[in-house]
């Protein structure tokens, strides 16, 4: 059996977070939320959890957003998983807020080792397929690194959906045909058809599930298994709060059960070339 990888934690550092972002929990999530919050903070604590739910590996994602959800850098994220091989540490770079994105990146992996690169459109403003954001394309396509990207819909205040469209994925694809291109939450909201025909025509465009409800996938996603070697799984916690409901409504669709080892982690597994088991 491939492992089960998680390939959507946002470690909740203290005071990386927007105020109302904690808010926004507490109101969902209910009284209580704090008290494993502050638990998580602790790296060893956080991964005895997720391993305590099945989850072999981790991928753990750095921000940068301060005009929208907050910032939890770089360094926070390659700190909470050095040493901690069920870690994968993914960095973040807001364009908007740096000159040389490509070469910040180089700087990133070369001082900390990071596998792959989380940019967040929605929330740092910027169209995908804009030419200012090309060179760092370049430089995560010639590290081998996988670049996955916010799309679709955020219940995050001043998010901006319009840059989450994954039609531009489309020129990111033919540009960089070595780069591997993941969408997290696969368009969610009214991009679904977009995101998976985009998946059946790039062989390097993949679908990431979180944020979804498993027992809604295949009501957006009909043809889900056609595809189900470039779909990844991962739970967004905290702001999905449920790990184990989301692992147990995958496991319950009816698809085959190498498509969902496939989903939970084989696919994670190849694209971030985790030892084999
Ligand atoms: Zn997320």
């Amino acid at each position: 059996m491939p492992p089960v990888v998680d390939f959507h934690i946002h470690p909740l550092v203290p005071g990386a977070a927007k105020p109302w972002i904690i808010e926004w929990m507490r109101e969902t999530y209910g009284e209580g939320l704090e008290d494993q919050l502050a638990a998580f903070a602790d790296p060893d604590a956080l991964a005895g959890f997720l391993r305590s739910l099945g989850v072999d590996y981790a991928v753990i994602l750095a921000e940068d957003s301060p005009a929208t959800t907050g910032t939890t850098s770089n360094e926070t994220v390659a700190e909470m998983c050095a040493g901690r091989p069920m870690f994968i540490p993914f960095a973040s770079i807001n364009p908007n807020l740096l000159n040389r994105p490509g070469r910040e990146l180089r700087r990133l992996v070369e001082a900390y080792e990071f596998k792959g690169l989380k940019l967040y459109p929605t929330y740092q403003f910027f169209y995908p397929n804009a030419p200012e954001i090309y060179p760092l394309y370049a430089v995560a396509e010639e590290l081998g690194l996988p670049v996955m990207f916010h799309t679709g819909s955020s219940v995050f205040r001043g998010s901006r959906m319009k840059y989450g469209d994954p039609l531009f994925f489309d020129d990111v694809a033919v540009d960089f045909p070595d780069l591997t291109i993941i969408m997290a939450h696969s368009g969610r909201g009214f991009w679904y058809d977009r995101a998976f025909f985009l998946t059946r025509l790039h062989a390097n465009i993949h679908m990431e599930i979180s944020g979804i409800p498993p027992k809604r996938l295949l009501e957006h996603f009909p043809e889900l298994e056609r595809v189900a070697a470039k779909v990844i799984w991962g739970s967004d916690w905290p702001g999905v709060f449920n790990i184990q409901a989301g692992l147990d409504g995958v496991r319950a669709l009816p698809l085959s059960e190498d498509a969902k080892a496939a989903i939970l982690g084989g696919n994670a597994a190849r694209l971030l070339r985790l030892p084999a088991e």
